[in-house]
């Protein structure tokens, strides 16, 4: 029956002597079970150590000791890794002597079994905190707080932003998650509420402008939360904690920049609108394509147009002639390259006919968003220019008879005097003085004197050329100097002249006058000058006179 076990079985006596052995023993051994009787229960293979222990063993047992051993050690035959367990006890033979019963279970199997199991474990542990530990140095590299919670509101992992921003130590946030000095019980229930809601299948992502209870600070967040199985497959809730405060902050501070420098160039925009308002001539500020972005009142009034009009309306015709548009627009394009545009223009404007002096200044600029401009000041000065002309035609006319005065014709005579000294042409000077001047002003008064000038120079001008320079030389002389003109034909024409007005009552207000005039006529000669010439002209006239007035001499010599 014992040899039906798989496991060795013996019997010794109280001197160690195997009485019996189980197949499983014999084997055990590699002997047969004569042997083994014969080798008074001791295995050959016990060296004299092992041998002694056995004997103290056994005298034990004998004396009523239950042996319960595992042993774990190399097959003594095979040499493979064994694990088993002896007992030894004692009991009575049927002859009532004491006997020791050995056995020896297996346990090889099992004992590799389990150490394979804790080895797996203690594999899965270091895999776990190795993953934990990458985790953790994964997310402790994340600027932003993160952390890994619970359902029951531990916290799982969190990285050193996360402890830093709670002020705590990461040990004693994840021994008492419960506890946030910073947090009011609102915002811990609120929190708590939300991880549910995560837990549940939802997501939080949501900005967060909160001011820090403990130090005022202002913090903005983008605030995310998700859900997640942990690498052991317990659901928890992912949180981070994006800080956006720096950004939001340098954002606000953008803001309020752009906002001063709005301010600053509405205000600025303002004051160079007031300026230039100020300004009496028309100023303006122009983009390219005829773009205006700025005008004065001055350029409005000129131009008759309201503001709204001419800002921002590149197809605004402000002078009428398209060709005036157009050469404005080769100016811009001058001014744009980098030329500078300085001229005078006079221009008569379309419609009303008015006559119009200006100085048109265009340059380069660069305006408020730094597009280049062109700045333009169209500086009018027709009231200078008109009073100008007026003092000039003043200091030639003689304003009573319109005639060129005495220093006008001064002036051309000697230019005439010089062509003719040029080209060798003929040239003849005329001197007449009406007769008897002073009898009609105190016959008739100064006014009729002055009608009679006025008359008797129309009618000279009936009879002289246009080419004829006809001046007032004073009181009521008047000199004409014909030009390409020879004595004989000047003296011809002279003669005319006086017969014209001999023949021909001058029309005043107090009727008909006969008036005559007395004449002088010479030829220029080479090489004489204007003062020479008139010297002569005057003694004929004087001789004129003398011989008996209405009537016109030439120089003797
Ligand atoms: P004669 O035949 O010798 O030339 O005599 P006369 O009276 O014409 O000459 P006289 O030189 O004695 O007088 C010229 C006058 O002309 C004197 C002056 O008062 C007058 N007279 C000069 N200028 C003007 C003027 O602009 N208007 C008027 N009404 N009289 C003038
Ligand atoms: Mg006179
Ligand atoms: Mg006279």
């Amino acid at each position: 029956m014992l040899d039906q076990l798989p496991y060795p079985v013996y019997v010794k006596d109280a001197h160690s002597r195997y009485l019996t052995v189980n197949q499983a023993m014999a084997d055990e051994h590699g002997a047969s079970r004569e042997t083994l009787l014969q080798q008074t229960g001791i295995s050959s293979q016990e060296g004299s150590a092992g041998l002694r222990v056995m004997l103290d063993e056994d005298a034990r047992v004998i004396d009523g000791e239950r042996i319960r051993r595992e042993e774990h050690g190399p097959h003594p035959l095979t040499g493979q890794e064994r694990f088993r367990i002896a007992t030894k006890s004692t009991c009575l033979n049927a002859l009532g002597e004491p006997v020791i019963v050995g056995t020896m279970v297996d346990l090889t199997e099992l004992r590799q079994a389990e150490r394979e199991i804790r080895e797996a474990l203690a594999r899965e542990v270091k895999l776990r905190e190795r993953t934990e530990e990458f985790i953790q140095r994964l997310i402790d590299v994340i600027p932003d707080p993160v952390y890994v919670k619970r359902a029951d509101g531990r916290y799982l992992i969190i990285n050193d932003a996360f402890a830093e921003y709670q002020a705590r130590s990461r040990q004693a946030l994840l021994d008492d998650p419960a506890y946030f000095p910073h947090l009011s019980e609102e915002s811990q229930q609120l929190s708590n509420a939300e991880d549910q809601a995560v837990l549940g299948g939802s997501e939080v992502f949501k900005e967060e402008h909160t001011i820090r209870r403990a130090t005022g600070e202002e913090i903005f967040r983008i605030v995310t939360k998700r859900r997640s199985a942990y690498v052991d497959g317990e659901p928890v809730v992912i949180g981070v904690d994006r800080h956006t405060t720096k950004w939001r902050l340098a954002e606000r501070e953008l803001k309020a920049a752009l906002d001063r420098e709005v301010n600053l160039r509405e205000r600025t925009q303002a004051f160079v609108q007031r300026l230039i308002d100020v300004i009496p001539d028309p100023v303006y500020v122009k983009k390219a394509d005829n773009h205006y972005v700025m005008v004065n009142e001055a350029f409005l009034q000129f131009h008759r147009r309201a503001r709204g009009e001419v800002l921002n309306n590149p197809r605004i015709m402000l002078w009428g002639r398209e060709e005036d548009r157009l050469n404005a627009l080769s100016e811009d394009r001058t001014v744009l390259d980098g030329g500078e545009v300085i001229k005078e223009e006079h221009t008569v404007r379309v419609g009303t006919d008015e006559e119009v002096f200006r100085i048109v200044t265009k340059r380069l600029s660069s305006y408020f968003d730094g597009v280049p401009v062109i700045i333009g000041i169209d500086h009018h000065i027709t009231r200078w220019r008109v009073a100008e002309r007026e003092l000039l035609r003043l200091a030639q006319q003689d304003t009573l008879t319109g005639l060129s005065n005495r220093r006008h014709f001064r002036d051309l005579a000697e230019s005439a005097i010089a062509r003719a000294t040029r080209y060798e042409e003929a040239l003849s000077l005329l001197m007449l003085d009406i007769d008897h001047f002073k009898t009609i002003n105190d016959r008739w008064g100064h006014g009729i004197g002055d009608e009679v000038l006025i008359q008797t120079v129309h009618i000279c001008q009936t009879v002289l050329r246009a080419t004829d320079l006809f001046a007032r030389w004073g009181g009521e002389e008047f000199i004409a100097l014909l030009p390409h003109t020879r004595l004989e034909n000047a003296q011809q024409v002279a003669n005319r002249l006086a017969q014209e007005l001999a023949g021909t009552p001058v029309p005043t207000s107090q009727g008909m006058l006969k008036v005559t005039l007395s004449g002088g006529v010479t030829q220029w000669q080479p090489g004489e000058n204007l003062d020479q010439l008139v010297s002569r002209t005057d003694a004929a006239l004087y001789r004129a006179k003398e011989a008996g007035r209405n009537r016109v001499l030439s120089a003797t010599c």
